[in-house]
This record gives structure tokens, C-alpha cells and sequence, in this order.
């Protein structure tokens, strides 16, 4: 492996995936939802497998994905793009990501990101040849918030893009709007691009709302928004992200794109059309779902004796075990699958500045109730 893919030989996910195989244990490490989306959606794909949609996409998408995904900004954020300009299908949100990291970042320039930050962001910096600058989330009541100082201190000469992640995987925050506002304030002053990633725009609880940074003033001229079918509609095994914004950066992140996958999800595109148009309600119901079950588990981590931190969003809440006298993560979630049978993942894993994080442990609760009470029942045995 070259030097700077060292740090980044094997995903946590894949990590405590295998140990969750190994000793049968709940797995609450990778978040995946363990029931499957909207039926008619299901239909769909079947129906474009049997019609024959199975050779190559068009490299920027099929036009009625291209025309939903615009559709669906426009409903739901008043956010207006030009489906054959300012609209590129990718593979998952992953891509998306990684075509406008590469796509925008020289060789040497900096890409500031907030941490804790998912894992993909760090190694496509390194393969981009770029320097990652942290931002860290600060713990604010039982919830996080933006460290301000440090996000004007690190936008500077060579800063290439902004990465923003709300709501916020792991710590299932939604991003305050002033902070959001102070984010669009920076990117103003120093004429950086911002690229965000929400692919948990549609999985927030207790009444909040999401906003893109693309709406606030200004904005929308220098955003790249990310999304993705996966976590919207449990389909996270086939794929389909997207990026939107104005044409001469989708420009920027297709040139890279068209060299690392050229097209895919071929059949799935048509299928994530169809859910975009018409299952809408379904994404509420599950939402609403999400909630009752973030309720479920945090209480049940409470039980168990952890100090539980407020998840207003995604599939994820993180736990404080030091009331149970642990107070390394990373040692905890490789022992938790053997000792009690439960997985999980620790947050240091996502961050530079591992102290603040060390303790801390990330629970998804996007499974079935019965999962849940199962990983419930476990986790009492501590
Ligand atoms: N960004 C974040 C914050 C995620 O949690 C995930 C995992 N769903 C991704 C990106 C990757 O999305 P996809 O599976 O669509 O590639
Ligand atoms: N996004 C999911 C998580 O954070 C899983 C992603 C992955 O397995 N790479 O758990």
C-alpha cells in the first residue's frame, strides 16, 4: 500500500462487521436499516431488470433520475437545478464525495472538514494528494456543537473546499443554522467552495427541519449538495447518490467520476426515480419510525448505565460508558461482541484529535424493535 493510503487499510464498519459475524453478536456498528424500502420501489428495479435496462446508464445519469433529484430540491428546499447541467448520478454519495473532493482539490490544498468526520472523507483527501483541516464539534448540553474559533482559523490561503456533514454522522447532529450561517460567512469572505453531504437531509426527529447550506444567501453559486437513495430509502446495497449544484463545479466532480466507476446501478436508477416521485410519505413514516426507535435504544443505554447524548437525526446515537468505569472506546467495541454479544463502533476512529473522543461510542438504531430489545437485553449484562 503507498504511504498515503497506509492509515487507511481496513474501514471500521468492515472491522466490527466481521467480529459481529464472528460471535453472532447484534450488530449496531454499521448503519444499515435491516428492513427493506417501499415496495413499489422494489417493483421498480424488477421491473427495469426484466425491461432490460442493464447496459450502460448515460455517464451523467438516466434523464428521469436526473429530472427527480432536481424536482425533489425544488419541492422541498425552493433549490432550482438544471437537470442536464447542474445534476450528476454517482455510485452512493460515496462517489459523489469522492469525484468533488478530487474534481476540486490541487495537490497540496486543504479541505476542511468537521470532526468527528465519516471515514471516507480523510482517505479521498489523502488520494487527492490534499490535507485535511479538522473542525471539531464541541459537546454543548447533552448534544455538540460547531467550535467556531477554530472553523475561522482553519479556512486559510490554500483551502480548496469546505466539507460539511448534517445532519451529522456519527454524532446525529443537525448542524444549528447559525452555525450553518457562519459556515456560508466564511466561505464568502475567503471564496472557498462548500460541498456538503446530507444524505440524512430526510431522517431528522422531534419536529426539526434540515436546511442546505446551497439556500442560504449566496450560496447556492458555490455548493456542491450530496445525496444519496441509501439511507432515504434502505437501499444502501444498490448505490445511487447525487450531486447538485452550479454547472461549472458538477463539471469539475463528472471529469473526476467518469474515471473511477464511468457509470452504475444502471437498473436501480430508474427504480430510485420512481421513489423520489412517489414515496415521499413512505420517507416521513420512516423517519417517524427512526425516532421511536432512537427513543428505544437511548433509553436503553441509559439503563444499562451509559450517559446517552442527544441524537436529533441520521440512524445513530453516541454513548458515554465511563459512568460504567470504561473509558477507551476503541478497546471496548473490539471486546463488547464477545463479552455480551452487541457491536458498535468507536467515534475516535473519526477523529485526528482523538482525546476529546476516546470514550465515546456510536449505537446505530436503524433495526427492527425486536433487534433493538434483543441489543437491550444484552447490554444490561455489563
Ligand atoms: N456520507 C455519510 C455521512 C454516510 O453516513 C454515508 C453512509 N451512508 C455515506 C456518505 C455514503 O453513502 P452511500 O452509501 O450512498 O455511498
Ligand atoms: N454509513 C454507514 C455508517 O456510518 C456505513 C458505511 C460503510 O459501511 N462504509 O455506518
Amino acid at each position: 500500500t503507498v504511504s498515503r493510503l497506509r492509515p487507511f487499510t481496513a474501514t471500521i464498519f468492515a472491522e466490527m462487521s466481521a467480529l459481529a459475524v464472528t460471535h453472532d453478536a447484534v450488530n449496531l456498528g454499521q448503519g444499515f436499516p435491516d428492513t427493506d424500502g417501499p415496495a413499489s420501489m422494489l417493483a421498480a428495479a424488477c421491473a427495469a431488470i426484466n425491461g432490460g435496462a442493464n447496459q450502460y446508464p448515460p455517464g451523467i445519469g438516466v434523464p428521469r433520475l436526473r429530472r427527480a433529484v432536481a424536482e425533489h430540491q425544488r419541492a422541498h428546499y425552493g433549490l432550482h437545478y438544471d437537470p442536464d447541467t447542474e445534476v450528476l448520478i454517482t455510485v452512493g454519495a460515496t462517489e459523489a464525495i469522492a469525484g468533488a473532493i478530487v474534481g476540486l482539490t490541487e495537490p497540496g490544498a486543504e479541505v476542511i472538514m468537521v470532526e468527528p468526520y465519516y471515514d471516507s472523507y480523510a482517505a479521498t483527501v489523502a488520494m487527492a494528494g490534499g490535507v485535511r483541516r479538522t473542525v471539531p464539534l464541541r459537546p454543548d448540553g447533552d448534544g455538540f456543537r460547531l467550535d467556531r474559533d477554530a472553523l475561522a482559523a482553519a479556512f486559510t490561503p490554500r483551502t480548496a473546499l469546505v466539507l460539511v456533514n448534517s445532519p451529522h454522522n456519527p454524532t446525529g447532529t443537525v448542524l444549528h443554522d447559525d452555525d450553518l450561517a457562519e459556515i456560508a460567512r466564511l466561505c464568502l469572505e475567503h471564496d472557498v467552495v462548500a460541498v456538503t453531504d446530507e444524505v440524512y437531509e430526510h431522517l431528522v426527529f422531534d419536529g426539526r427541519t434540515h436546511t442546505p447550506l446551497a439556500t442560504l444567501p449566496g450560496m447556492r453559486e458555490r455548493t456542491l449538495r450530496i445525496s444519496s437513495a441509501a439511507k432515504t430509502f434502505n437501499c444502501t446495497g444498490w448505490k445511487v447518490g447525487w450531486l447538485s449544484g452550479p454547472a461549472e463545479l458538477v463539471a469539475a466532480a463528472r471529469a473526476a467520476k467518469q474515471f473511477m466507476t464511468y457509470v452504475g446501478s444502471g437498473p436501480f436508477q430508474p427504480a430510485v426515480a420512481h421513489a423520489l416521485e412517489s414515496e415521499m410519505d413512505w420517507v416521513a413514516g420512516s423517519a417517524q419510525s427512526l425516532q421511536a426507535k432512537r427513543n428505544l435504544l437511548s433509553a436503553a443505554l441509559s439503563d444499562a448505565g451509559f450517559g446517552v447524548h442527544r441524537s436529533e437525526a441520521t440512524y445513530f446515537v453516541c454513548a458515554d460508558p465511563r459512568p460504567l468505569g470504561i473509558t477507551d472506546g476503541e478497546t471496548f467495541c473490539r471486546s463488547l461482541p464477545e463479552r455480551i454479544g452487541v457491536a458498535a463502533v468507536p467515534v475516535s476512529v473519526f477523529a485526528d484529535d482523538k482525546e476529546p473522543w476516546r470514550h465515546m461510542v456510536r449505537f446505530a438504531f436503524s433495526k427492527r424493535d425486536e433487534v433493538i430489545a434483543e441489543a437491550a437485553q444484552r447490554l444490561r449484562r455489563l
